[in-house]
Formats: structure tokens, sequence, C-alpha cells
């Protein structure tokens, strides 16, 4: 049986009748950092989207911890989890998406603390104390108690990022968590992902960011119109691609 934490095989999605993942095969093991790379439109988000079953997929498998999730089968029967079944599915998984999706009306610590409250049923006092550790661990200490309106670009990203912790997820997956920022602000958000992969988290990240995927990942995967053309050390991916359509997408991205 495969150790991995998450294992995806021909794993196929359409949207009305358009496939944008066409077979998609891709296993992450425990504490492995992965990074998606590809062109706007490749489906990297979509791949992300039915890891967490934010979609259901049309065919193939995909396995989280060993746990089948949801599907749809080749006569169009959906065999999904139960919703109980999907929200301990997902509790396992951390999601960070490009815009930072805080609740506006909510301080950062009370951000993060909604989730272990409310879904994860910790009381105030102890996920109060966990909050402010994650938010320490973020760099934040000492803005607990603002409002995202109050706060940087890239503090409400790293903020999203211990919500996200918040309630100790196995794997984390991380959507274009730059790509809305400022320049000055990447490196901040970057520098807490970093630190999180040292610790030892699993991750997916979809990302524009080479230096990060070159330093970081352990495994970088090339996806282009659905298909991974092709994975491997970022050091062979990202300085020495084998396929046109790789070669061509690092020139224009460089
Ligand atoms: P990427 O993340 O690589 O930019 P996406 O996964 O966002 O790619 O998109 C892949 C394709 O799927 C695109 O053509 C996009 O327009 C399409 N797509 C994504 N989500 C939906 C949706 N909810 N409905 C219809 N088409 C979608």
């Amino acid at each position: 049986m495969s150790t991995a934490l998450v294992q995806a095989i021909n794993v196929t999605k359409n949207f009305h009748g358009n496939e944008v993942l066409k077979g998609i095969d891709l296993d992450v093991e425990q504490r492995e950092v992965v990074c998606l790379l590809g062109p706007s439109g490749s489906g990297k988000t979509t791949f992300l989207r039915c890891i967490n079953q934010l979609e259901t997929i049309n065919g193939g498998r995909i396995w989280v911890d060993g746990e089948l999730t949801g599907y749809e089968d080749r006569n169009g029967r959906l065999h999904r989890r139960t919703n109980k079944d999907i929200a301990r599915q997902r509790r396992q998984i951390g999601m960070v998406f490009q815009r930072f999706n805080l609740f506006p009306h909510k301080t950062a610590l009370e951000n993060v603390v909604e989730a272990p409250v409310h879904v994860g049923g910790r009381s105030k006092a102890e996920a109060n104390k966990r909050g402010l550790e994650l938010l320490d661990r973020v760099g934040l200490s000492d803005r607990c108690d603002h409002y995202p309106a109050q706060l940087s670009g890239g503090q409400q990203q790293r903020v999203a990022i211990a919500r996200a912790l918040a309630m100790d997820p196995k794997l984390m997956l991380f959507d274009e968590p730059t790509s809305a920022l400022d320049p000055e602000l990447v490196g901040e958000v970057l520098t807490v992902m970093r630190e999180l992969a040292q610790q030892g988290m699993t991750m997916i990240v979809v990302t524009h960011e080479m230096g990060f995927a070159r330093d970081v990942a352990d495994r970088v995967v090339f996806m282009d119109a659905g298909v991974v053309v092709e994975q491997g050390a970022p050091t062979d991916v990202i300085d020495n691609p084998q396929h046109e359509r790789t070669k061509t997408f690092l020139s224009r991205i460089r």
C-alpha cells in the first residue's frame, strides 16, 4: 500500500464538457514539498480544489491520508462522501488562497480561532492560546487585535496561513499565495512558507516564484493544458527542462 499522504490516479475534471484535467497522476509523500508550475489555465487551481473536494472529479481517484475522496463515475453517478466525511477530510487540509479571504469584521486573532472554536469544538481559552502561538509563528504577535483592513497584504496573507494551521492540518495547499501581493511584500510570506517546510509540513504550492520552487521544493511538477508534462527535482526541471512546453514556459516567466 502507498504511504503517500496524497495519491491521485488518472484524475479527470470537466467543466461543461471542457476537460481541464486530463488524467493527472501525482503522489505526495509525508513531509514533501511539491510546487506546481505551469501557464495560466493549465488546471493547477482546479487540481488543488479537487484534492480539497471543493470540486468533484469526473474520473480517476484521489486518496488523502489513505482515504478515498468523492468522485463521479463513468455513468455520471456521484460517489460523494457524506457532508460529515467531507468536513472531516477537509479538516486535515489547510488551504491558502491568492486572495486572503479573511473575515473583515474580525481581528487577526478572531480569524485564526474561528474554525477551532466553531468547527473543532475547542474552548475559547485553548483556541486563543494556540492562536497567539500561531500568530507569533508567522511574525504577527503584535498584530493580534488588528482588523484585516489595518494590515498590509503580506500581513493578511500571514494571518491566513496561521488560520489554515489552526486546525493542525496534515497537508497545506497554497494557491498562488503571493501573486496578489505588491512585490515588496512577497518575501515575508515566502519566508513563513519556507519555515513551515523546514518544520516538516507536507505542502503543495501553486506558484510562479521560481526562486522559492528551486530552494524549497523537493519536487516540481510542470502542468500544461490539463496534463503533467514533466516533474522532478527543481534543479532538473527548472534549470534543465526536457520538454519544449516547459522550456517555453520558463523562458517566458524569467
Ligand atoms: P490554473 O490554476 O492553471 O490557472 P485553473 O485550474 O484555474 O488553471 O483553470 C483551468 C481551466 O478550467 C481554465 O480554462 C478555466 O477557465 C477553467 N475553469 C476553472 N474553474 C472553472 C469553473 N468553475 N467553471 C468553468 N470553467 C472553469
